[in-house]
């Protein structure tokens, strides 16, 4: 578990506000109304209750939202983030965020305040490289999807060291896949990867439609199966797996049963990652841990799992170099 805890990690697959612990989350909380309330107390108590489906898991977010609805709580929010990543010795990630409008932002300025606190991060976290794919939300429809877009298009330029990438996700049971298709066209055209979820839930049309349409990595894949998993495998599209949160919000039943094991038994490229470490109460440590037990995972496998993270990451070569050192230094000591 020291190994583990001590190992650089790479983590690829972390959306902004599920990674806000009850601690960061009370830190907003007392930051925006003043002090820790019994109330907020209260309802930080209550995202800690594990819902039974997917639909209940993503009700935990609106708490998390409710406190970066501000620049100065999304500031924290993103700094509280990269420190708890940092704290478990990662060294590389890439974080993802839905730029949301409100009464004290526009999309374009949410995003601009999460990549200026990446780039400001940067003096108080040096070993950390922190990256961001912009989301595209499938359950809010085109036209938000367009202003978000929009958002994207106007920073990309100024943030071409940090926009690494875009994601699409959101409840997978709203809306569907090729609505977005020309939006992520678009996307494809400036060279941008894409990391979609795809299949978290059952949709073979739409996994179909998803693989063929092409994407750099694939969110979860629970549900790939047949023809559509033969695609994947030959296309070799890296699959970001998180344990805690598909057992959690109940898409895969044990952690023994989880796909990981087929991509790890098949050597197919698979990433350990945390999705969201605040609302499912992890961390990526803790995600290498319960892969080691459940799979007994050797030395040689995590070493290879480090290194397949790094090849499947979207950092630059030079970045992917050094951080292939690092590892490389880690494990061969
Ligand atoms: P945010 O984009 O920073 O607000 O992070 C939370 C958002 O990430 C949620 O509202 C969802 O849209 C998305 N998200 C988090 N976990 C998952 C998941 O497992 N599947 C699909 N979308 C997710």
């Amino acid at each position: 578990e020291e190994f583990i805890q001590r190992m650089p990690k790479v983590e690829l697959h972390a959306h902004l506000n599920g990674s806000l612990t009850t601690a960061a989350l009370l830190e907003l909380g007392a930051q925006k109304y003043g002090s820790t309330n019994e109330e907020l107390e209260k309802l930080v108590e209550s995202f800690k209750v594990m819902g039974e489906s997917l639909d209940e898991c993503f009700k935990k977010f609106k708490i998390a939202h409710d406190l970066t609805n501000t620049r100065e709580g999304l500031a924290h929010a993103t700094l509280c983030v990269i420190r708890d990543f940092a704290k478990d010795n990662v060294v590389y990630v890439e974080l993802r965020t839905t730029p949301k409008q409100n009464e004290n932002m526009s999309k374009t300025e949410y995003l601009e305040c999460v990549l200026e606190s990446i780039r400001s991060a940067r003096k108080e976290f040096p070993y950390i490289i922190v990256k961001l794919l912009p989301s595209i939300d499938r359950s809010q429809g085109i036209d938000s999807a367009k202003s978000t877009m929009d958002a994207i298009l106007k920073l990309h330029k100024k943030f071409s060291d940090i926009i690494k990438g875009i994601d699409l996700s959101g409840n997978p049971n709203v809306e569907n896949f090729s609505n977005y298709k020309l939006i992520f066209e678009t996307f494809r055209n400036m060279n941008l990867p894409l990391s979609l979820h795809c299949g978290e839930v059952e949709n073979e049309e739409e996994i179909r439609e998803m693989i063929d349409f092409g994407m750099a990595r694939c969110g979860h894949g629970t549900f790939i199966k047949e023809s559509n998993l033969q695609k994947l495998i030959e296309k070799r599209i890296p699959v970001e797996c998180c344990l805690s949160s598909n057992v959690k919000c109940g898409t895969v039943s044990t952690y023994d049963d989880h796909h990981f094991k087929y991509f790890l038994d098949n050597s197919h490229p698979v990433v350990i990652c945390t999705d969201d470490f605040g609302v499912f109460d992890t961390t990526l440590s803790k995600e290498f841990i319960i892969a080691q037990k459940t799979f007994g995972l050797s030395k040689e496998q995590l070493f290879t799992l480090s290194k397949n993270a790094v090849l499947s990451s979207f950092a630059s070569e030079e970045e992917k170099q050094s951080l292939m050192q690092m590892i490389e230094n880690y494990f061969m000591k």
